[in-house]
């Protein structure tokens, strides 16, 4: 079994210590009275532990001084390599969880090395982002070709007879303390918007914002989106008021309900 070895002068980490090919060293932090142990591979850290976990004194002959046992770890550790399935270096392999196995991108595997794990996850995040950006472009795109046509009255009663006529729940629970309800927006510059108000109850009637309707879309216009197709712009629009058509419990924010707040 190869063995680490403590550096004489500095007094965290070993001296590097040739495995097949490849050179490693540990280094520990203290964070007394235990150790976070770093597992290196050339420059790259591709395990850590600490000696107070049982995965580490599992391990190790927990009779003998903690420095010791650092030591111990490291080569039980460079024991256990073998050839990652999914890189092909000779690595310190991991068994997936059950939350990793549930993304196909992990299909196929029952464990590879940290790193590899690592990349799939940031692979992952980054495709999901390009994805959203994506989305979000597209709708910017085609409300140039096509704007909204964002509904909106002079008169407040028309406002809210508009969008009562709409064939939703007045007040629609979306979990978490969040419910869509419909209302009525009440822009500076006096045009009255029938809208659905994003609210959670849980916050105390805390507002999120309004979707707009558009005469041209099936879909609800986010107000992102929405205001440079709004009457008087985003100008017209600051500051407003809101209203929902029912009285929501736990709704602080709408003091003057059934008036605008
Ligand atoms: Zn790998």
């Amino acid at each position: 079994m190869a063995q680490f070895e403590w550096k004489v002068r500095v007094k965290n980490e070993t001296k590097l210590l040739k495995v097949g090919g490849n050179k490693y060293k540990l280094v520990i932090t203290e964070f007394r009275p235990n150790y976070r142990v770093d597992l290196f591979e050339g420059t790259e850290c591709i395990l850590s532990d600490n000696t107070s976990t049982v995965s580490f004194k599992d391990k190790v002959d927990t009779s003998k001084p903690v420095l010791d046992q650092v030591l111990q770890w490291g080569a039980v550790m460079l024991e256990h390599r073998k050839i990652c399935p999914r890189c092909a270096k000779q690595r310190i392999l991991q068994p997936l969880t059950e939350n990793d196995k549930k993304y196909d991108s992990f299909e196929g595997y029952e464990e590879m090395c940290p790193g590899c794990r690592v990349k799939i996850y940031n692979e992952m995040s980054a495709r999901k982002k390009d994805e959203q950006t994506s989305s979000e472009q597209k709708l910017i795109e085609e409300y140039r070709k096509n704007p909204p046509n964002i509904v909106c009255f002079t008169v407040e009663k028309d406002a809210e007879d508009y969008v009562k006529g709409i064939d939703n729940p007045d007040v629609e629970d979306i979990g978490d303390g969040f419910v869509i309800a419909k209302g009525v927006v009440k822009a500076a510059n006096g045009v009255y918007y029938p809208v659905f108000l994003a609210i959670c109850l849980e916050d105390g009637g805390e507002f999120y914002g309004a979707e707009f309707i558009a005469d041209n879309y099936s879909e609800v216009i986010e107000p992102k989106h929405a205001l440079p197709y709004l009457a008087g712009g985003k100008e017209g629009l600051y500051p407003f008021k809101y209203r929902s058509l029912s009285r929501l419990e736990g709704d602080w924010h709408q003091s003057n309900w059934p008036r605008f707040s």
